[in-house]
């Protein structure tokens, strides 16, 4: 194990993010917001195509207050990803809803329209929350049309998946309330962090207000409503603002890890993460499925990569596996659920963009020597 430790996906740091910071602190703009917040609420709005943004200090924070908007209250239904991180639907039991988790299809691994269509058929659903798992943008025309047709409120969880675009169209802007992260090893980041996206001024205003503990206007603590602490600070949106500078360079990298993993893996029995030919994802971080009836476990292959001091990941456990949620309805269109297939038989390779390609090919002939 001599090698140094190669990430799954790490913080990429260019030097401009200082810049950014060292400015707060000449300006003693160190709290609370500031100009850098201002400006990079203005650059993401901007970057995704949407009239506002709210920078908070986590992704969870920001579907938290989507969840709030979309009026969720105690045992409404919310129909949701079932392929995802659990910071996707946490959200919904903050609100004292009720999760129903909706299965994925195979052409992109998120939430499968067909599924949500029964969903939306056989409950009153108050919102429907749409993540797009590992960069790669789901079936968001679809869901959108959907959720017009039922009437219901659509979030969409962008966390993994800034600047992927579907038909043209970033994602973070296809949801009528939408959330980023700028988690420590997102595509971009700002150590730690969210943002809250919408073209909805208003629900943006009310996102700034509930996000600084719901002060009324006045000169004393009046409260009329209760309150978060869930914005970002100045200095943190410094990174940020110093980050979007490189967004697209690092969108390059990670593509181009991709193409060499599917390269090197073509005459293996596994299957990259798959996308739409309409969409353009961010390649966040490159995964493979191994084929049917192979021996070879994903957890050989952690296995054997962390052997040589090389982090990779399962793919996200399906939230209707959870032990948390075992009491929630699960949606499938299907015979089986495709979210615990592609669980079983997938994993989430090294997508560090500062690995270099030759330690690539040293993992990829790890992987090779396995099969
Ligand atoms: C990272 C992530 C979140 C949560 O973001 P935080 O900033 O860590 O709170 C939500 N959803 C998905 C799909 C994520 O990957």
């Amino acid at each position: 194990m001599a090698n140094t430790r190669i990430y799954l996906s790490s913080p990429t740091m260019h030097g401009e993010e200082q810049v950014y910071v060292k400015e707060a602190f000449d300006t003693n703009w160190v709290a609370p917001l500031g100009k850098n917040v201002d400006e990079f609420e203005k650059s993401v709005a901007k970057y995704v195509g949407v009239k506002e943004a709210a920078a908070l200090n986590s992704g969870t924070a920001a579907l938290h207050m989507a969840v709030k908007l979309a009026g969720v209250k105690r045992g409404d239904i919310v129909l949701c990803s079932d392929l995802t991180f659990a910071a996707t639907v946490n959200p919904v039991t903050y609100e004292e809803g009720i999760q129903v988790f909706i299965d994925s299809e195979p052409e992109t691994w998120n939430m499968d329209p067909e599924a949500l269509e029964i969903g939306l058929r056989k409950y009153n659903a108050k919102a429907v929350i749409a993540a797009n798992l590992y960069g790669t943008p789901a079936k968001l025309d679809e869901i959108q049309a959907l959720c017009q047709k039922y009437n219901v409120t659509l979030i969409e969880d962008a966390a993994e998946s800034l600047g992927a675009t579907l038909n043209g169209v970033q994602t973070g802007a296809f949801g009528k309330y939408n959330a980023l992260s700028f988690n420590g090893n997102k595509i971009i980041t700002t150590s730690g962090g969210g943002m809250f996206l919408s073209n909805d001024e208003e629900a943006v205003k009310k996102v700034r207000f509930w996000s600084t503990q719901a002060r009324e206007n006045c000169p004393w603590y009046e409260h009329k409503e209760i309150g978060y602490n869930y914005r970002m600070s100045n200095i943190v949106a410094g990174i940020g603002r110093g980050q979007m500078l490189h967004l697209d360079e690092h969108i390059a990298q990670k593509k181009a890890i991709y193409m060499r993993y599917k390269e090197g893996l073509k005459d293996l029995p596994v299957k990259m993460n798959p996308y739409l030919q309409n969409s353009k994802p961010n390649f966040w971080l490159s995964c493979l499925t191994i084929n049917k009836g192979e021996k070879v476990t994903p957890e050989d292959i952690r296995l054997a990569l962390e052997k040589e001091n090389i982090e990779s990941r399962p793919i996200w456990k399906p939230m209707h596996m959870q032990p948390v949620y075992r009491n929630n309805d699960f949606i499938t269109a299907g015979t089986k659920p495709l979210s615990e297939d592609i669980f079983a038989r997938g994993i989430c390779l090294p997508s560090d963009n500062k690995m270099t390609a030759k330690q690539q090919d040293m993992i990829v002939g790890i992987i090779k020597g396995l099969f």
